[in-house]
């Protein structure tokens, strides 16, 4: 039943390039969850959330969306989840709000909920100065949060963001991670990659660690520091082990 499904679920997905970037990687994701998905420079974590948007055509395995088979119906499982790349792309030619009436009459949005959600949603993330400039005047933070506003109008039940809080200062981080949460609390999903493991700590109920492409580690906080034999007490410790990278090698905040 559709309803019962988990927001996401992954069986042995390959994507192999000269070398497998995701190698037989499983994962289930219940609803209404905030997870951080984590993992070294170049685990597959990227690579992973493409085939999940449907930007990328797996090697092999099989992907779900509340349900929804990726493959089989892909437009509809579409519908249901928003992707917010690291590097969004937006039309520079229209102003925010512009924008998101665009991407909410691309879903064929009421438009009078469109309003309502569009200006809620600049409101939120502190567009209102800029909701009539132009996009292309925009900074790299502003156009993210624009991006972000985009793939939210529509009310989708998973949200996927590829490192969302890169490059925002400090009140635009806050503004993101409060829209997150909102979201979270009436029932919908989150999932987001992060270099930033306190944001992930402090944000986060599930994580996953990938490496090599597989899933190494899954669970709440505790679940994780048992799995790597309570190497840590917080996440970057118990990640640090998990993956078995030295701290000068390392992704962690430090990177971010
Ligand atoms: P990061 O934290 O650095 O963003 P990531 O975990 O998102 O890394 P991916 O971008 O998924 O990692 O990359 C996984 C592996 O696949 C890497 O070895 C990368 O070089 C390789 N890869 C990714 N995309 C391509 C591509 N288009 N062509 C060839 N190799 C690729």
């Amino acid at each position: 039943m559709r309803s019962a499904a988990p927001a996401l679920e992954i069986k042995n997905l390959r994507k192999t390039y000269a070398r497998p970037a995701v190698d037989d990687l499983s994962l289930r994701i219940e609803r209404g969850v905030f997870y951080a998905l984590l993992g070294p420079n170049g685990a597959g974590k990227t690579t992973t959330l493409r085939m999940v948007a449907g930007l990328l055509q797996p090697d092999a395995g099989e992907i779900s969306i509340c349900g929804i088979d990726v493959r089989r119906a892909a437009v509809e499982a579409k519908s249901v989840m928003a992707w917010v790349p690291d590097e969004p792309m937006i039309y520079d030619k229209l102003d925010p709000m512009e924008y998101l009436e665009f991407v909410a009459g691309l879903w064929a949005m009421d438009a009078k909920r469109a309003e309502v959600q569009a200006r809620a949603l600049i409101q939120i993330l502190g567009l209102e100065p800029h909701a009539n400039t132009r996009c292309q005047g925009l900074s790299k933070g502003m156009r993210q949060k624009v991006a972000l506003a985009g793939a939210l109008i529509h009310d989708p039940e998973l949200i996927i963001l590829d490192e969302p809080l890169t490059g925002l200062d400090a009140a635009s981080a806050r503004q993101v991670k409060e829209v997150l949460r909102q979201r979270v609390a009436n029932g919908t999903t989150v999932i987001m990659t992060t270099h930033i493991l306190e944001v992930a700590e402090r944000m986060a109920e599930r994580i996953g660690v990938i490496a090599h492409g597989r899933l190494i580690a899954e669970g709440t906080l505790s679940e994780l520091s048992a799995q790597a034999g309570h190497a840590g007490t917080n996440l970057e410790e118990i990640f640090l082990s998990l993956t078995g990278t030295g701290t000068a090698t390392a992704s962690t905040s430090a990177a971010a």
